[in-house]
């Protein structure tokens, strides 16, 4: 029988009110359920957010260094348990366990990170511009944040933004992708275990334009963490925009890696393979783009045209397979017009562009990785997301053109620059328009103590990840403390 899993809010795992689910299947085969979640009615979301809000009363009040030890302890959890949630994550996700576990580490690292961070949540102290006067700035908690997450890293992102959220002294509202809610109520089962106040999270399963839009619209929730396309991102922001709500977006992205003549080709084939096509090409950071240098063009397109040919599609759940599934119908459609697409606009398949056949994939979302050659700059597949394994390669004649192709497009996420000239690198390090540029890596591979997140269309100026993150869950405060005695005025009693 095909288990219904259940929200859980005000301190309880509690069903639906309305009694209605969303059915959850694993995609490398759709007749495989993974469970049925709840499709949370909007008139649901007070309960939570009043439950939330007096987590928030006490939490916030508990030291910062004591709110770490929570977090450190759910790093211990997520350790122990690494491998039984990657298996989750695989079924009801579709991406390979090697990266699965990949994924969990990353929240680990997370969870370590945030823990010692308790112990600093650094502010200032200046010097003030009146005598026996002091002046310093520290760190508040804001209130009650709602969480809204994708299905491509259903683990790691929710864990980028729910950790220091806590650390901070907030408390959460939880909507997980509704392509990955098994993996989300893991993850709460996780931070209650480690000793978090149940009233400080609450997770509410559904669909984003019910229950994600209330969240983003209700007036309890000061603080929006959000994840996922630039369109979705682009609503949340106009509801935040109008309700003065605090609002961090992390958007699509169209990345590149560049391959200059002088690359090590050996080193620089082996990052597209895994930028293009590791996760089924739905990494926010996947590289969706390949400028090669005219040089080397056609060579490297022989060699990685064998290679994207001999990777192996099938259930991640396998040890041999490199590429699993994609999440749904959709996205795989989405890859088929694209492919549609790019034709009509005079691109060439030099692999892949359909669904691979056989029984083994007859009940999954499987397309076969794809290169594509004789994109042009104007071209949709040289513009656009994809969210899939579809590459599209372009031709450059210099390091300018190749800048140029690079930051002319809508998003601003990551870019990869293959070369043995550190003169060019470091050009590309100030001239490529992105928040992340890589250097002889591919366009993924983000590390959890550093800033992470785009410019342009890719986000609103906020990133996750390292320190800059606990500014964004935190609100400055500034005190002063006159101990003169007498009344000092700023800027007019100054003595000199
Ligand atoms: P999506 O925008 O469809 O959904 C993301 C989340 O938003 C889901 O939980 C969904 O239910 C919710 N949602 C949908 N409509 C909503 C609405 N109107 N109001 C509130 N919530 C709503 O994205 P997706 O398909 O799950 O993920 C893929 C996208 O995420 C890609 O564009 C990818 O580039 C992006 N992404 C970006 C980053 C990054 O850090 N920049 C990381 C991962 C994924």
């Amino acid at each position: 029988m095909t288990e219904h899993f259940r929200n859980f809010i005000s301190g309880s795992w509690i069903e639906p009110a309305n009694g209605q689910y969303i059915e959850n299947v694993n995609p490398a085969r759709t007749s495989d359920i993974v469970g049925l979640f709840p499709d949370t009615d909007p008139s649901e979301l007070d309960v939570a957010v009043e439950s939330a809000q007096r987590g928030f009363e006490d939490w916030s009040r508990v030291p910062a260094p004591e709110r770490g030890l929570v977090l450190k302890k759910a790093g211990d959890l997520l350790s122990e348990r690494k491998e039984e949630l990657a298996h989750i994550m695989t079924r009801e996700m579709g991406k390979v366990l090697d990266e699965t576990r990949g994924d969990v580490q990353e929240a680990i690292d997370t969870a370590y990170y945030a823990a010692v961070e308790g112990r600093r949540l650094f502010g200032h102290t200046v010097p003030s511009e009146l005598r026996s006067k002091w002046a310093m700035s520290f760190r508040r908690p804001i209130g009650v944040f709602g969480i809204i997450t994708p299905f491509n890293f259903p683990v790691a992102v929710p864990s980028w933004k729910i950790f220091p959220a806590l650390l901070c002294g907030n408390s959460i509202i939880y909507k997980p992708s509704e392509d990955t809610p098994s993996s989300a109520n893991y993850f709460v089962d996780v931070l209650l275990e480690a000793g978090l106040p149940p009233e400080c999270v609450q997770l509410v399963h559904g669909h984003g334009e019910t229950i994600g839009h209330a969240i983003a619209s209700h007036p309890g929730v000061p603080g929006l963490s959000f994840t996922g396309s630039t369109e979705t991102g682009r609503s949340i922001g106009e509801i935040a925009g109008r309700m003065h709500k605090r609002l961090s977006l992390e958007m699509g992205g169209k990345n590149a890696q560049i391959v200059m003549p002088d690359a090590d080709l050996e080193l620089a084939l082996e990052g597209v393979l895994w930028g293009a096509f590791g996760t089924t090409g739905q990494r926010c950071t996947a590289t969706s783009r390949l400028l090669l240098h005219r040089e080397i063009h056609d060579e490297f397109v022989e060699r990685l045209v064998y290679k994207a040919d001999s990777l192996e599609l099938g259930d991640g759940q396998h040890a041999q397979v490199d590429v699993g599934p994609l999440i749904h119908e959709a996205a795989r459609d989405k890859c088929e017009a694209y492919v549609e697409i790019a034709c009509a606009e005079g691109a060439t398949v030099k692999c892949g562009g359909d669904q691979p056949t056989g029984k083994e994939f007859g009940e999954g979302w499987f397309f076969k990785p794809t290169v594509l050659t004789g994109v042009q700059r104007d071209h949709r597949t040289a513009r656009e997301e994809i969210f899939g394994p579809v590459l599209s390669v372009l031709k450059f004649n210099d390091t300018d053109e190749a800048f140029e192709i690079n930051n002319e497009v809508l998003y601003g996420l990551s870019s990869s620059i293959y070369t043995t000239d550190v003169n060019v690198s470091f050009r590309a390090i100030q001239e490529l328009d992105n928040g992340i540029t890589y250097v002889n890596a591919p366009t993924i591979g983000a590390e959890a103590h550093l800033p992470f997140g785009g410019v342009k269309a890719t986000g609103n100026g906020h990133r996750e990840g390292g320190w800059e993150v606990y500014e964004f869950y935190t609100e400055t405060k500034v005190a002063y403390l006159d101990y003169s005695g007498r009344l000092q005025r700023a800027q007019i009693d100054v003595e000199w």
